[in-house]
This record gives structure tokens, C-alpha cells and sequence, in this order.
């Protein structure tokens, strides 16, 4: 059986509430952690402050964590933009970026002047009551008293389950929410769990992206970005026109080739598209309007940025700027580096960055590190309170997790979900460095791709010297023990590690003989107190004979940390 549920573009929400009391609003986040927004959550009118919110309803659970979309109305979010305008302020782009900024408020009372809704679609977790598929679940949250869309389908048959999606699209423009797509999932949890998730992917769910509206406007100048990898994607800037309630000013054109392809032009009259969070394309010029005089659009010879020549690499259709000193590339991996999700550093803004990278204090991101306050306060805009309190924060940062880390070094595929995976298996920067695309392909959740990716950043020269600035710096490079401290048994001892051991990875048994106290070193010598010894030892086993070190098994080793 399948529910299929419309996918409503606002802001994840998860809701925690305790013997029916409300007692948390956090955003969803990056999926681990998110903000806690419960005074402004309690503004929104949808959601029960109490529940059940009527005398017939089931019980309130113990526990319960809701989950479900924060969403502006379009009639709501169109009229207050009206008012805005009436009153010569700022008006907002979209009703999603919209719904965010007004659950972020530190105010409140602004919160609760914002005409926010709320649907519920799903149970993080209860205690109190069995619920054993989506349906069940939709059907509890509604007894509870909370709004549930109305628009969702329970069916057995996939085809009834495209139709309605159909059918659902046909009229979308009528609905007065903002949908991109809708959601079909695997209604029984048992057999959601047996299918279980990939990276942040469940196998268990599927979205359908309804297609693209569209719109026509007037291209006013093509200039090209240059992002974190250099490559420099081409983009118009637009008469800003509106598509479906939002207020488009640029669009994507994808690459070069694609751009001589469309044949597009500044000045040209273009049909535009949206669809739901992706970034608007350019689909065609309407030639009929083309002006007379246009010049078709050439690649840049030089970046927009930095004025090196650009350059294509291997059959690659993207253009790229490869100056490694490339400011723009430089201030992307900086934002990346400081941004939310990442390190986390606040105050440390975009407007920061370029000032550093342009300014020559900042050549790679582990310059972050290193900055001197004396330079910090000779720049424009920067008095001593703003220059303290970066520094702090930079300080602060140093003692993010592991993972934390490893995200905001911004590898290719390795995005904060990935990452925690790897670190959850390699711990320490040394043995991920030193990890194969076989080891990292073992962890459940990495594929080929990531694997690849991981094991080509690492063996760059370039990439190895950042991680030793990174290491001077003070950063943590390694995962903080979880669970009890153990007693340091092995402190003073020194060990080496040979051959293959009967159930731990040599990192496992390094990282046993480390929390115990214990070191453990390369190579044999007369300071080695034991060699740990597995199958097919190398010559340490020779060395460690002929000085008459003895060895332990992996046995021996626990019973020795136990002594
Ligand atoms: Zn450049």
C-alpha cells in the first residue's frame, strides 16, 4: 500500500510534545540539528498548543514528536507583500523563504503577525501508542486535533496512485499553498524499516516534481558565476517577472555549450521555468522579439572574477577558472567553511570573506585560523568589539566535532550526512587519510562515488598540508570518545600493530589501545613494549624477536586493558 501526500514547499518542522503539552519547535536543520523556535512556533494558530484538542480524542500520548511543514498561504503572503509595497518596504521573493524568515524572528510578537499554517505528516517518534504505518499516522495526528492535509491518498494500486497525482497537478493552481510535487511512500513502517535509507535518502519514499511553470521576460545582461570548484556557470539577469507568486530576477543557463546552443542573447525576449526550489532556466528565446542589432553570447576568455584565462578540462562541457589563487573560488570555500551547517561560525558572513580574501589575509581556508587582530582591526568596518568577538567565535569553532569538519572542507558528495557516517567509522583524520576507496565503499551508506571522492581529496599533496595547518591551529581532527571513559590501563605502554587481527581493524585496535591510555607507534624499536600480532605478520614481527619484545594476540591485548 502506498500514501501519497502532496509536497508543500515550506519549512520542516518537528514538534515535541510532552503529556500533550507543546514543549519544543525546532526546524528540521540539516536532519541532526536544527533551531529551536518554540516561542515563535506557539504564534502559529494550526498548531494545538495542548492536545488532544478535543474531549473525544484519544488520549495525549506521553511523548510524541510531530512532524510536519510550516507554510505561508499564497493569498496571505501576496497581501502582505501589497502592504509592504503600500508602505515603500521591503517586499519578500517567496512564500517558503518567506515562512523561514519569520519562524526565525527573535521577536515573536513579529512572529505572530505572519499569517503562518501548519500540516502534520508524520511521527518522529511516541511513547503512549503503537502506530504501525503513514495512514495510522495521519489518522492519530488528526484525532490529536492537528491539520492534516486534506488532499492525500491511502491506495493499493500504483496506477490509482499516478492518477491521483494527475488529477492533483491539474489543479495545483487552485490549491492555496505552494506544492512542487507530491510524495509517494511505502505506507507499512516494517516494511519502511526493511528498506531502510541511503546517505539522507530513504528507499522507502519517492518524490514526483510536477513540472515547471513558466513565464516570459527580458534578458538584461548574461554574466557567469564562479563557484567552489571554479567552474563558472553562465546566468541571466532578468526584468524581474512573477511564476506562481514568486519574484524571479535571475535564471540559470546552465553551461556554454548549452547557452550557444538555446542561442540565447542579452536583450532577447525568453521564456523562463520553474520548478518548485530549483533555480529557475532559461528555456528559449522568442526570436520573433529578438532586436536587431543582438550579438549571440560568447563564453568568457577570462574568469569574472579574477581576469586568469578560463579553461575547459577533459571532454567537460563547464568552464572553468583553474587559478587555485582565484578569489571567487577562495571566498565560496570560506562561506562554505564558516556557513551553518559546517563549522559554524557566526558573524563570519559572506561580506567578511570577500573583504579577507580581498584584502590578502585569507589564501586558504585554514587561514581562518591564523588571522591576526591587529590586521583585522585596521580593516574598514571592523572596530574592536566586531574583531573580538569574530576571533572568538573562530576560537569557539575549533572544538566542533569531527564531522563537523570533515563536512565543511567542502569534499565533493560528502555533504553532513556522509560525513557522519565516515567519521562514525574513521575517527581520526589520520585513519580516514590512510582509508581505501574498499574501506570507505564497506560503510553502509557510501557508494562508489563518495568513496572515489573521499580517497582523491586525501591523496592530494596540496590537501594533506591544509590538514597539517589545520592540525597547528588546533582543530579537532578527531571524533570525541562516545560512552564511558575507560580506565587508563595502558597508559606509559607502547605498542606496534602487525599482521591481520581475528575481529578488529587495525584502526579498531589502535583506537582501543588510545582510549586505554596506550600509545601506538609504526615501527618496532627498543621502546616498543609489545607487539600486538595477527596473521601473515611483516618483518616488525623479525624486528620485535630479535629484540625480545613479546607479543600479544587480541584477546591478550583486552586482558591486558582489563589488569
Ligand atoms: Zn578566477
Amino acid at each position: 500500500a502506498f500514501v501519497i501526500e502532496p509536497k508543500i514547499d515550506g519549512l520542516a518542522m518537528a514538534l515535541t510534545y510532552e503529556n500533550g503539552l507543546l514543549v519544543r519547535g525546532a526546524t528540521r536543520g540539516n536532519g541532526v540539528e536544527g533551531e529551536n523556535v518554540t516561542a515563535n512556533v506557539r504564534t502559529v494558530n494550526s498548531i494545538p498548543l495542548r492536545i488532544p484538542t478535543r474531549s473525544d480524542g484519544p488520549p495525549a500520548p506521553a511523548r510524541i514528536e510531530v512532524r510536519g511543514e510550516v507554510y505561508m498561504p499564497i493569498a496571505d503572503f501576496n497581501r502582505f507583500n501589497q502592504q509592504q509595497l503600500d508602505k515603500g518596504e521591503k517586499i519578500y521573493a517567496n512564500p517558503r523563504n518567506f515562512a523561514a524568515g519569520s519562524l526565525r524572528q527573535l521577536d515573536s510578537r513579529i512572529t505572530a503577525q505572519r499569517p503562518l499554517a501548519f500540516f502534520a505528516y508524520a511521527i518522529g517518534y511516541v511513547e503512549g501508542a503503537e502506530i504501525g504505518s503513514q495512514q495510522q499516522a495521519l489518522d492519530y495526528l488528526k484525532a490529536l486535533g492537528f491539520p492534516v492535509n486534506p488532499d492525500i491518498l491511502h491506495t493499493t494500486s500504483f496506477a490509482a496512485a499516478i492518477d491521483f497525482i494527475h488529477k492533483w497537478m491539474e489543479r495545483r493552481n487552485d490549491l492555496p499553498y505552494d506544492a512542487d510535487g507530491a510524495v509517494v511512500k511505502i505506507d507499512s513502517f516494517a516494511l519502511q524499516r526493511e528498506l531502510g535509507v541511503v546517505g539522507n535518502a530513504p528507499r522507502w519514499a519517492i518524490a514526483y516534481k510536477f513540472p515547471a511553470r513558466e513565464a516570459t521576460t527580458k534578458v538584461l545582461a548574461i554574466k557567469g558565476n564562479v563557484g567552489r570548484t571554479g567552474q563558472i556557470t553562465p546566468y541571466a539577469e532578468l526584468e524581474p517577472v512573477n511564476i506562481g507568486g514568486v519574484i524571479v530576477r535571475n535564471a540559470s543557463l546552465h553551461n556554454y555549450d548549452d547557452l550557444a546552443k538555446k542561442d540565447i542573447r542579452e536583450g532577447d525576449t525568453v521564456i523562463i521555468k520553474r520548478a518548485g526550489d530549483v533555480i529557475p532556466q532559461v528555456v528559449k528565446p522568442i526570436l520573433d522579439l529578438r532586436p536587431a542589432d543582438s550579438q549571440p553570447a560568447q563564453p568568457p576568455a577570462v574568469c569574472p572574477v579574477c581576469g586568469q584565462p578560463t579553461t575547459r578540462l577533459g571532454d567537460d562541457v563547464a568552464l572553468f577558472c583553474i587559478n587555485a589563487a582565484c578569489p571567487a573560488q577562495l571566498v565560496r570555500q570560506v562561506e562554505y567553511f564558516v556557513s551553518r551547517g559546517a563549522m559554524d561560525i557566526e558573524g563570519f558572513g559572506i561580506k567578511i570573506g570577500e573583504q579577507l580574501v580581498a584584502e590578502g589575509f585569507i589564501k586558504d581556508i585554514a587561514d581562518i585560523y591564523f588571522l591576526q587582530r591587529d590586521d583585522l582591526l585596521k580593516l574598514e568596518g571592523f572596530a574592536e568589539k566586531k574583531v573580538d568577538n569574530l576571533l572568538g567565535a573562530i576560537e569557539a569553532s575549533k572544538q566542533q566535532p569531527f564531522d563537523r569538519f570533515l563536512t565543511a572542507l567542502g569534499i565533493r558528495y560528502v555533504g553532513n550526512v556522509v560525513a557522519g557516517l565516515v567519521v562514525s567509522h574513521f575517527p581520526a583524520i589520520d585513519q580516514l587519510s590512510r582509508a581505501t576507496q574498499e574501506e570507505l565503499q564497506a560503510i553502509e551508506g557510501v557508494g562508489p562515488r563518495i568513496a572515489e571522492s573521499l580517497v582523491a581529496w586525501f591523496s592530494g599533496p596540496a590537501n594533506q598540508s591544509l590538514i597539517d595547518k589545520f592540525r597547528r591551529a588546533g582543530v579537532t581532527l578527531q571524533a570525541r570518545r562516545t560512552g564511558p571513559e575507560q580506565p587508563q590501563t595502558l597508559a606509559g605502554l607502547t605498542f606496534v600493530i602487525t599482521g591481520t587481527l581475528p575481529t578488529w581493524s587495525r584502526e579498531q585496535a589502535q583506537a582501543f589501545i588510545e582510549q586505554h591510555g596506550g600509545k601506538v607507534t609504526g615501527s618496532v624499536s627498543k621502546k616498543t613494549n609489545y607487539l600486538v600480532l595477527g596473521e601473515n605478520p611483516g618483518s616488525k614481527l623479525t624486528k620485535a624477536q630479535s629484540l625480545g619484545i613479546p607479543t600479544l594476540g587480541e584477546q591478550e591485548l583486552q586482558n591486558l586493558a582489563q589488569a
